[in-house]
């Protein structure tokens, strides 16, 4: 056993001769990408969960969440179990994990955020207390403008019938696709482009929720809302003193608005890129 391939240090030529002996410059490509490990073992975590995206050891601190949640006055026991049901670190960034059952807003890459749980379970709470929410149980087909990482686009796939979510900035809708896929919502369809236009396809929605805000509601999202349907979302404070969430319910003769707490969700904005 003396031969040259076992001696050490092996000349790099040969580290990967089981593959390909004759060629030198592929070895060292492979030798020095440290970090295509590293994400092969974030999917393959990934795929370690349970068939229902579930990470079997994360359902303990979910569930904390739920309790603090509940504790603080939500008080929707359907968006409790989805909470309780979609696993939120899926969503962010490994280095992030740790943080994502706490109730805070978190980076997710392009200067946006993933909301913070209370903010999420408080806008869902709203819209199920819509008209057409069907025994408060269910969103019905919903319209989601800022699909993000795709968390809240899960949670509403959760509560409602069919689920559209349009986002405008195309790394993220499409990190957003991969971060879903494993959780296998069948009901829910991302869309690249600008949500101020809502999808006219598809209206009308029982229930819209938006997770940017701007100077007013789009008009288009007033069009496409269902009689007896209910639409969420941050807008400009008159007087431009911060962001409010508003509510908009639609009857057959008008849209009534009302006001709800001072938010702080980052710009709509127009086009896509
Ligand atoms: N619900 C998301 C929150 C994402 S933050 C989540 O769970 O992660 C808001 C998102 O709205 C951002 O990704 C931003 O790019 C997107 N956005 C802003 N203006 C938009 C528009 N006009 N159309 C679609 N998405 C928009």
């Amino acid at each position: 056993m003396t031969s040259r391939a076992r001696q050490f240090p092996i000349p790099l030529d040969r580290a990967s001769s089981s593959k390909s002996p004759g060629a030198p410059a592929r070895a060292s490509q492979t030798l020095l990408r440290p970090q295509r490990p590293m994400h092969e073992a974030a999917v393959a975590a990934r795929q370690q969960s349970a068939p229902s995206g579930l990470g079997l050891d994360s359902q303990g601190v979910r569930a904390r969440m739920v309790n603090r949640l509940r504790a603080d006055g939500l008080r929707s026991e359907p968006v409790l179990a989805a909470m309780a049901h979609v696993p939120r670190h899926f969503f962010v960034d490994t280095a992030l994990a740790a943080q994502a059952y706490e109730d805070t807003s978190l980076p997710i890459g392009l200067n946006q955020t993933i909301s913070k749980p209370s903010v999420v379970g408080l806008m869902i709470a709203l819209l199920l207390e819509g008209r057409n929410a069907q025994a408060r149980e269910s969103l019905g087909k919903v319209l989601e403008i800022g699909t993000g990482c795709g968390y809240q686009a899960a949670l509403l796939s959760v509560l409602g019938t069919q689920v559209y979510s349009i986002e405008r900035l195309k790394p993220l809708h499409d990190k957003a696709r991969e971060l879903l896929a494993p959780l296998r919502r069948n009901n829910l369809r991302l869309i690249y482009g600008d949500g101020r236009v809502g999808h006219g396809p598809n209206a009308p929605y029982d229930s819209i929720i938006a997770a940017a805000g701007g100077d007013d509601i789009p008009p288009a999202w007033l069009e496409q809302l269902a009689i007896g349907g209910r639409l969420v979302a941050p807008m400009q404070a008159p007087g431009g003193r911060g962001q409010v969430l508003v509510i908009v319910d639609r009857t057959e003769t008008q849209w009534l608005r009302q006001q709800h707490d001072a938010v702080n969700f980052v710009p709509l904005k127009s086009g896509v890129e």
